[in-house]
């Protein structure tokens, strides 16, 4: 596996990174989760936008241009041989002292992992997710807003830690008001009456891009799509639900606290969008190798 740090490519057993590090004292920068899909990088350019624009949001320097980064980023896939991926992208605050003053730090950290994903089975796009919301409220917008993608995941983790305890593989989060908000690492649709319905950004989500495209698919077929604040309520009588996220794609939810969403099985709407989306995902990205020479699957 070869690690990209700020320009330079090393092992996994080389590739190491200051203890002074406020990324790694405070969790103080930002990152991306990508995929490559059969030798395509999978929405990088929102993928790069949404990076730089976390990084403004924390009064980050990112030392290098977008353009360049993202070249960057092929290239660790391409020195990796690989064709479907999981890249993680990190820009940390980089070296300081050991005060959280952010002006100690030099310079910023780029760190680019590409390696294979480990995937949720098969069985639970098939049948559904059980899931229950959690006590743990989703960060106030005005405290570390959810559309930073920052290193400071610990609202996210105590989440997934309390629906761990209880044995459920992915939980639903509520903000300060009550509204439901997204899952530990994913945002979060309700179908009623026809309509697809996600909370809108405002209320303090992380503005997926897997959202952005499953909202695009659901428009190109004809389906009438909202951006509106529902509640516990709408979410137990809702028709259909799932979750979207770059790890797990698009993937039904069947039940929540204990209550069935609609038939109890995954829906009609949710079936067909996770075909278009696993169409989208294969036939869009942005190639990482010359035309005809991906190395074989293996
Ligand atoms: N919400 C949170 C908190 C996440 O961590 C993620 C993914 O990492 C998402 C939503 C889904 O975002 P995307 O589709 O860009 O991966």
């Amino acid at each position: 596996m070869q690690i990209y740090i700020d320009g330079e490519y090393y092992s996994k057993a080389e590739a190491k990174i200051s203890v002074f590090d406020h990324g790694l004292l405070y969790g103080d920068g930002i990152f991306e989760g990508i995929r490559a899909y059969n030798g395509g990088l999978f929405r990088l350019r929102e993928h790069m936008v949404r990076l730089y624009e976390s990084a403004k949001t924390i009064a980050l320097d990112i030392p290098l241009p977008l353009e360049q980064l993202e070249q960057d980023v092929i290239e660790t896939v391409r020195r990796n041989n690989l064709r479907d991926a999981y890249i993680r992208l990190i820009v940390t605050r980089g070296a300081g002292d050991l005060g959280i003053d952010p002006r100690k730090c030099a310079k910023a950290s780029i760190i680019i992992i590409a390696t294979s994903i480990s995937l949720y089975p098969e069985e639970m796009y098939e049948n559904g997710l059980s899931v229950i919301t959690v006590p743990t409220r989703r960060n106030h917008s005005e405290m570390v807003n959810p559309r930073v993608k920052s290193l400071n995941y610990l609202n996210n983790i105590l989440a997934k830690e309390e629906g761990n305890h209880l044995g459920y593989a992915e939980v639903v989060m509520l903000n300060s008001d009550g509204y439901v908000v997204e899952g530990s690492a994913d945002n979060i649709f309700i179908v009623k009456n026809g309509v697809l319905i996600t909370p809108p950004a405002f209320l303090g989500i992380l503005k997926g891009i897997t959202r952005e495209v499953v909202m695009e698919l659901a428009q190109a077929m004809g389906t009438e799509v909202r951006e509106t604040v529902f509640t516990r309520h709408d979410l137990y009588n809702a028709d259909e639900c799932f979750f979207t996220g770059t790890g797990a794609e698009l993937i039904p939810v069947v039940e929540v606290d204990g209550r069935s969403i609609g038939t109890g099985k995954p829906g009609e709407m949710t079936k067909q969008l996770l075909a278009a989306f696993r169409k989208e995902r294969t036939e869009t990205g942005v190639p990482i190798y010359p035309c005809c020479q991906y190395p074989s699957a293996s």
